[in-house]
C-alpha cells in the first residue's frame, strides 16, 4: 500500500507559473514530498497563440494570452504531471483537436469531451464544459470557424458525453466537472457560502445553481471525491449515498428536441449568453449576443497573482476531512528532510517510497458511501485556490493510463457521436448498450490490455504555431483547424472512426457564409486591454477575422 500526492486547483485561467509556483513553494517551506499529480478544474486557458485568443470565449478585460503558451512551445516544463477539464473560457480551438482527451502541452493533459484515466491505481473520470439546456441535446457540431454563438456553445455539456459516463458500472475514485453538480451547496455549510457570495442566493432558491447532469452523474457513480470550479469561491461538502446506496438507480435525465435548431452558423441568437439573464436583472445592462459582453459578478482584482506566499489552505474542512481525505498537513509524518528536491520530477523515487498514512487506507474498490466534494477558487492572492490531498493507493504502477471500461464505451458509442441524441434514448437501445460494451469490453481486453497498450503514449506533438513576438501584438486572424497526430493514434487503437475530422451537414457551406456574415460586419470579437476590442459588432471585422489559409485542414 502506497500513497499518491495529489494537488487540486480550482480555475486555471492561464496563470500556470503561479499555481506551479505555489505548490512547489508550499512543498518546500512545509517540507511535504513533491506532488505526484495536478488536478486542475477547468477554465485552463490552453492559448497557444493570438489566434487562438481570438475564439476564447471571455470578457474583454481577461482576454490575454496568459503563461501557456510557453508550456506549449517548450520554453517551459510542467513540473508535475497535470490534468484538467474544459470550463467556459477554454482555446477551444485546441480542445476540439483533443475530443477524445490527450497532451495541449509535455505533462499536461486534457480528459477530452469526458474520459475516465488511470493514474496508479487511482481512476479519474472528467466533464469538460458547464451546464447549459439550450445545447444539451446538440451533437458536436461547431467547427471552425465559429461564428460567436459558436464560440460559446461549443464549451457547452453535451448529452451524449453525460451519457457515456453515465454507462461507467466500475467504481470511480475521482471526478472532476467544471460547474459544481447541482444541489451540492446543500450538503456543505450553505450559509457560509451565501455570506461570500450572497448574489447565490436566487439561483440556490430556484434549484438552478449548478450542472442537473453532474448531479446525476454523482448520485449513480458514486465517487469518493468529487473536484469542481468555476464559481470561484471554496466549498466543501459531504454527499451521503447511504440511503440510496442498493435502491434502484436513477435515470439519466434525457432531453429531447434541441438539435432540430442545431447550431446555426448564422444565428441570431437573442439569449446567447449563460449570465445574460442574471447580468440583465444585477445590472440594469441591457445584453444582446451583439454585444457579447461578459461581466464578473464577483468583482475580482485586474491583475493575477505571480506569487503566492502564504494563502494556501492545506485542510479540508471537518465536514469532509473527517472520513476519507488526508490532508497533506495532517501527514507531516512523512519524513522528507529540508533541502531535498522539489520538483515531482526531480524525484521520482522519494515518492515511490510509500509514506506513513495518517489513516488505514479506505478501500478504494466498490460503491462509496460519501463522496467528498470540494470546489476552489482561482489562483489569485488571498484566495483558496489550492488543496493538497494523499490518496491511499493500492497498486502503484506508473504513469498516466487508459481505462478498458471507458475505451469500450467509446467504441460502442462513438457511432452515435454525431447523431441526435434521441437515439439514445429508446429503451430498447438502452438495454442493447450494456451487452455491446460488455462485447467491446472483451475487444479491449483482447487488443488493447493484454497487448500491453493501455499506457497513454507520449506523444504530443505541436500543431498550431508557436506564438512569437508580444504577446499583445495585434491577430485578427481565427486559428486554422489541424488535425491532431494524438487523435489520430487513439482512434486507430480503438479502431474507431476520428469524429474530430467529421463534417457535420452544411459544413461545406460555412466558409462561405462565415464570408458573408464578415463582409456583412460581423466577426469581430472584443479584446479588452489592447485597444481593440469594444462591444460592438463590425468594428475592427472585416475580412481580418477571415483566418484560414490553406492550411493541414480536416482531411
Ligand atoms: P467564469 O466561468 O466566468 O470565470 O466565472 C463565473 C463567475 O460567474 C463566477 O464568479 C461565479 O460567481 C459566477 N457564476 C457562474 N455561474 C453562475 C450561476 O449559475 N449563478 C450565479 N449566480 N453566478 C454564477
Ligand atoms: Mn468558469
Amino acid at each position: 500500500m502506497s500513497a499518491i500526492r495529489i494537488a487540486v486547483e480550482g480555475c486555471g485561467h492561464g496563470t500556470l507559473n503561479a499555481i506551479y509556483d505555489s505548490i512547489m513553494r508550499t512543498c518546500r517551506i512545509n517540507n511535504f514530498p513533491p506532488v505526484d499529480l495536478l488536478i486542475i478544474g477547468g477554465d485552463f486557458q490552453a492559448v497557444r497563440n493570438l489566434r487562438d485568443l481570438n475564439v476564447m470565449s471571455c470578457p474583454p478585460k481577461y482576454r490575454a494570452l496568459g503563461d501557456f503558451h510557453e508550456y506549449y512551445s517548450g520554453a517551459r516544463k510542467a513540473p508535475m504531471l497535470t490534468v484538467f477539464v474544459g470550463g467556459n473560457h477554454e482555446a477551444s480551438s485546441h480542445l476540439w483537436e483533443l475530443l477524445y482527451g490527450g497532451w495541449v502541452a509535455p505533462n499536461i493533459y486534457y480528459m477530452g469531451a469526458a474520459s475516465v484515466l488511470n493514474f496508479r491505481g487511482l481512476r479519474i473520470g472528467g466533464l469538460s464544459g458547464i451546464y447549459n439546456s439550450r445545447h444539451y441535446a446538440h451533437p458536436h457540431t461547431e467547427r471552425l470557424p465559429y461564428f460567436p454563438g459558436e464560440i460559446k456553445s461549443i464549451y457547452h455539456v453535451r448529452q451524449y458525453d453525460v451519457f457515456k459516463l453515465y454507462q461507467i458500472k466500475e467504481p470511480v475514485d475521482v471526478m472532476i466537472s467544471h460547474d459544481w453538480p447541482s444541489g451540492i451547496e446543500h450538503h456543505g455549510d450553505l450559509d457560509g457560502l451565501l455570506r461570500k457570495k450572497s448574489f447565490f442566493k436566487d439561483d440556490i432558491e430556484k434549484g438552478e445553481l449548478g450542472s442537473p447532469p453532474a448531479r446525476s452523474l454523482l448520485n449513480k457513480l458514486k465517487p469518493r471525491y468529487w473536484f469542481s470550479a468555476h464559481l470561484h469561491v471554496k466549498f466543501a461538502a459531504l454527499v451521503d449515498h447511504g440511503k440510496s446506496l442498493g435502491e434502484e438507480e436513477e435515470e439519466m435525465p434525457m432531453q429531447e428536441g434541441g438539435a432540430e435548431r442545431a447550431v446555426s452558423p448564422v444565428e441570431k441568437n437573442p439569449d446567447e449568453l449563460d449570465l445574460d439573464m442574471d447580468l440583465e436583472e444585477a445590472t440594469g445592462v441591457r445584453v444582446t449576443s451583439q454585444d457579447e459582453i461578459e461581466l464578473d459578478l464577483d468583482e475580482e482584482p485586474e491583475t493575477v497573482a505571480s506569487e503566492n506566499k502564504d494563502e494556501i489552505e492545506l485542510d479540508l474542512d471537518e465536514r469532509s476531512s473527517g472520513n476519507a481525505s488526508v490532508s497533506l498537513k495532517n501527514a507531516v509524518s512523512e519524513n522528507t528532510k529540508a533541502g531535498e528536491p522539489t520538483s515531482a520530477a526531480e524525484s521520482e523515487d522519494a515518492q515511490a517510497s510509500s509514506a506513513p498514512l495518517v489513516e488505514p487506507a479506505p478501500a478504494l474498490a466498490g460503491k462509496n458511501k460519501v463522496t467528498n466534494f470540494l470546489a476552489l477558487d482561482k489562483c489569485l492572492p488571498h484566495r483558496e485556490f489550492l488543496q493538497l490531498l494523499t490518496i491511499p493507493i493500492t497498486k502503484s504502477k506508473s504513469g498516466l493510463s487508459y481505462d478498458p471500461e471507458w475505451l469500450a464505451i467509446t467504441r460502442a458509442l462513438n457511432p452515435y457521436l454525431h447523431k441526435h441524441p434521441s437515439a439514445l434514448n429508446s429503451d430498447a437501445f438502452k438495454e442493447g448498450i450494456g451487452q455491446t460494451i460488455a462485447e467491446e469490453r472483451r475487444w479491449v481486453e483482447e487488443n488493447i490490455v493484454t497487448k500491453g497498450k493501455l499506457g497513454v503514449p507520449k506523444n504530443f506533438q505541436i500543431t498550431a504555431p508557436i506564438h512569437e513576438g508580444s504577446p499583445t501584438a495585434q491577430e485578427d486572424r481565427l486559428p486554422e483547424s489541424y488535425v491532431n497526430a494524438q487523435t489520430t493514434a487513439f482512434c486507430e487503437l480503438l479502431g474507431i472512426e476520428d469524429g474530430t475530422r467529421f463534417a457535420p451537414p452544411g459544413s461545406e457551406a460555412k466558409e462561405e457564409r462565415y464570408r458573408s456574415f464578415v463582409a456583412n460586419g460581423g466577426g469581430s470579437y472584443p479584446r479588452g486591454g489592447r485597444g481593440g476590442g469594444g462591444r460592438g459588432g463590425g468594428g475592427r471585422g472585416g475580412r481580418g477575422m477571415w483566418g484560414r489559409g490553406g492550411g493541414r485542414g480536416r482531411g
